[in-house]
């Protein structure tokens, strides 16, 4: 994403190109560009940290999404946020940072990612906003509720398992709590008629049920932004 961004900085040009997440490739419009190219560059250790991502193929959240979800946030204000989906600690670190007196609970199952994470959070989670738990969300739910209730949960884990994650959690969300879930318009590929891949067609299929079913849940009012990944907001009603 850094290289993407120095980029688009240094030709000052505004044209689609490709960038990669995950082993998806991603085709930019002008409008993503145009916006990306318009957000203040970030604190030192944060663009260390995207380029850590890019470099070692690590999903973190597109930049776009990043500051809509944070903007929410400062709205919102919440004291404590769940998070399901630490990967390297980046996204934590950036809500840590916008919001000074929120504390966030973080799960990560995979172990070489946990570890990054501790050891970022030791670096520049000063205030100890962050605690980071170790597992499988599916499995750490007592654990995930011992820390709650959360005023905002924040899904950005296996994308197949939204549903359960959102089902799981929604129940630690306080009166008024949201939550936001990235990666639901999935590169776009949502508004594809004929996907090539099985196994992509597959989990598109199954975003595409996921978001069917939260748009229509009567507990919740959810818009879907079409920025970076595509970002839900849902707000208990
Ligand atoms: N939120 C991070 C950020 O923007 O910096 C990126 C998270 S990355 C997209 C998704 C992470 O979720 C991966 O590191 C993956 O190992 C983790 N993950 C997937 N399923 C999980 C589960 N069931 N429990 C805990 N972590 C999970």
């Amino acid at each position: 994403m850094r290289k993407f961004l120095i980029y688009v900085y240094s030709v000052n040009a505004i044209f689609s190109c490709c960038t990669d997440r995950g082993g998806y490739k991603l085709k930019k419009d002008k409008v993503d560009i145009y916006i990306e190219s318009l957000i203040a560059k970030r604190p030192a250790f944060f663009l260390e940290m995207e380029l850590y991502a890019d470099e070692n193929n690590i999903p973190i959240m597109e930049i776009s999404g990043m500051e809509a979800m944070i903007q929410f946030l400062r709205i919102k204000q919440p004291k404590k946020i769940l998070e399901i989906g630490t990967a390297i600690g980046y996204s934590a670190l950036r809500m840590a940072h916008a919001l000074p007196n929120t504390k966030i609970v973080t799960i990560e199952r995979d172990e070489e990612r946990a570890h990054l994470a501790a050891q970022y959070f030791q670096q520049f989670d000063h205030n100890g906003q962050i605690h980071l738990v170790k597992g499988d969300a599916l499995e750490a739910e007592e654990l995930a509720r011992s820390y709650g209730p959360y005023d905002a949960v924040f899904i950005d884990a296996a994308k197949g398992q939204y549903k359960k994650f959102f089902e799981l959690y929604s129940r630690f969300v306080n009166e008024q709590g949201i939550i936001i879930t990235d990666n639901v318009l999935f590169k776009g590929l949502v508004a594809e008629e004929v996907i090539q891949h099985k196994r992509t067609d597959q989990l598109v299929k199954k975003i595409k049920v996921f978001n069917e079913w939260l748009m229509s849940q009567p507990d919740y009012y959810t818009i879907i932004l079409p920025v970076g990944d595509g970002v839900a907001i849902s707000q208990k009603r």
